[in-house]
């Protein structure tokens, strides 16, 4: 069996290291099987590369934490890659400003529905008028099923959280309104706050309330390398993995479905070359295949953009930041949704005794004609507006624009990659990854790299998928 995989990132080295493992653990079953990574960059990583700019600072595209979702096999497979880690507690806040009018910055604790209690006093009052609703109509809210995010949030908040928090903060990062989401994504990704969590935050003294960070959420503590940031990981794992299975600057230009080839540029020779394959693994942006092969019609799904904007700056820290890995910005008076302060993770400035560095993440609509250059100037004046820098520190902006940041769980978009991948299969093509299969729930490096293992499990073991779900019914219960 001739595998050939689109992309050599998170989702392509987890089948390649899954295979790797049986050639040792299966030899018999694996033995023929054949494999090939193309890869259009000169590098592993994808959206978990990182990239050293003019001025040596070194930038991961967002801020990227190594964590696992219950993934132990993904924590061996990181740790047999890279040595050397720094482990790190979350610290995180959330900036709300605007709801105290404020022009700078605000800070409360995360998850920001924690912070009900520090809100403004009538804010807060109707905070806990529509919690108390709901949790003395637990009934009537049990038998409604949410159909959208909106409702999701009605059914736990309630109106005044919704208006100000999680609207604010939907447009930032997702670029749509909340009543387009679907409620299938949530899981463990929101905070829901039971009554009794609320009686405790209310019960706490106000000023250890406000510096609180509540240790909520899969990722409160968490793993970064202590050299060359998160594209040393991949970097790293390809180099350990047989090198005949890689092949980079190979841009995939087409697919022929009937006659089971890909056509790929070669990019250092400007060569096009054919490859057959006996089973497709595509990690690019889903849509893209669909819309090149014309496998089917075309997908109605949604993503956005996310520009990266990293500031390298002399030392000293701000004071104020010194105790956070990053920071929320629902204020839609700034462009980004999140502030890292990156060299506290590793590694990542020239010299650390001199420089220190803060990278932004910004969010847009695919279709917003705002250019890199306009986010950047808002970027870092809103970082100066908010005190976190001063202009005079600054030795180097980076910026890059990443024209797939986030797959949007809209409401058609099970129905929508469900279609693609019954008749993908049906072609021996598999579509997985955070853009290949195109959900922001499994959409981490764990969830993408266990994809690729599953995948080869289910290729050369038969043993079905567990992390991601086609909606493929004919396969499912097969
Ligand atoms: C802003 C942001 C923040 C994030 N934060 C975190 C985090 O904190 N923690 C975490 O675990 N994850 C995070 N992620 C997710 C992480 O980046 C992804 O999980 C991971 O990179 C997905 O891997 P992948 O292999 O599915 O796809 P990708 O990383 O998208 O890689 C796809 C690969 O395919 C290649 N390719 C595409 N088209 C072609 C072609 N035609 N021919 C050849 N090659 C091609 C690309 O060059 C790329 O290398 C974040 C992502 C973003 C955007």
């Amino acid at each position: 069996m001739k595998i050939v995989v689109v992309g050599a990132a998170p989702t392509g080295l987890g089948l390649a290291y899954r295979l790797n493992e049986l050639r040792k653990s299966h030899p018999e079953e694996s033995k023929d099987v054949e494999l090939l990574l193309l890869e259009q960059e000169s590098f592993p990583g994808g959206l978990s590369r990182t990239v050293t700019d003019d001025k040596g600072f070194l930038w991961d595209m967002g801020g990227h934490i190594t964590f696992n979702h219950n993934y132990p096999y993904y924590e061996e497979a990181t740790k047999w890659a890279v040595d050397d880690w720094n482990h790190l507690q979350r610290n995180c806040l959330v900036d709300m400003n605007y709801l105290f009018d404020k022009k700078g910055i605000h800070l409360v604790p995360y998850p920001a529905q924690f912070a009900v209690p520090l809100f403004p006093e009538p804010v807060k009052q109707a905070c806990l008028k529509d919690l108390k609703e709901r949790y003395e109509n637990t009934e009537d809210a049990d038998a409604k099923t949410p159909g959208d995010f909106e409702e999701w949030i009605l059914k736990h908040f309630g109106p005044t959280i919704l208006n100000t928090f999680f609207k604010p903060y939907t447009r930032k990062v997702w670029t749509v309104e909340t009543e387009e989401m679907s409620p299938n994504w949530v899981g463990t990704r929101v905070a829901k706050l039971p009554q009794e969590k609320l009686e405790e935050l209310c019960a706490m003294d106000p000023e250890q309330l406000s510096k609180a960070d509540f240790g909520w959420g899969p990722n409160a503590v968490f793993c970064f390398p202590k050299y060359g940031g998160t594209g040393a990981v991949w970097k790293s794992m390809a180099d350990k993995l047989p090198g005949d299975w890689f092949k980079y600057n190979a841009q995939v230009t087409s697919v022929d479905v009937k006659g089971k080839s890909v056509t790929y540029k070669d990019k250092v020779t400007n060569e096009e070359k054919i490859i057959d394959y006996d089973v497709l693994v595509n990690t690019a942006p889903i849509d893209q295949l669909v819309k090149s092969t014309k496998i089917c019609p075309e997908l109605n799904i949604e993503h956005n953009k996310v520009f990266i904007v990293g500031v390298g700056l002399e030392l000293p820290v701000t004071e104020f930041v010194k105790p956070f890995t990053w920071l929320y910005f629902p204020d839609p008076a700034v462009p980004f949704y999140r502030v890292t302060f990156l060299s506290r993770y590793g590694e990542v400035t020239p010299d650390s005794s001199k420089y220190w560095s803060v990278m932004c993440e910004c969010a847009r609509k695919e279709s917003d004609p705002v250019s890199e250059e306009e986010i950047v100037k808002m970027a870092v004046e809103g970082l100066i507006t908010k005190s976190i820098i001063t202009r005079e520190q600054i030795v180097s902006v980076y910026s890059t624009t990443l024209d797939y940041g986030y797959p949007i769980p809209t409401k058609m978009r099970d129905s929508e990659l469900a279609r693609a991948h019954t008749v993908l299969e049906e072609n021996s093509i598999f579509s997985r990854g955070r853009f290949g299969g195109w959900k922001y729930e499994v959409s981490n490096q764990d969830h993408c790299f266990v994809q690729g293992r599953e995948l080869m499990d289910r290729l050369v073991l038969q043993i079905p998928e567990k992390a991601y779900k086609t909606g493929v019914v004919t396969r499912q219960t097969a």
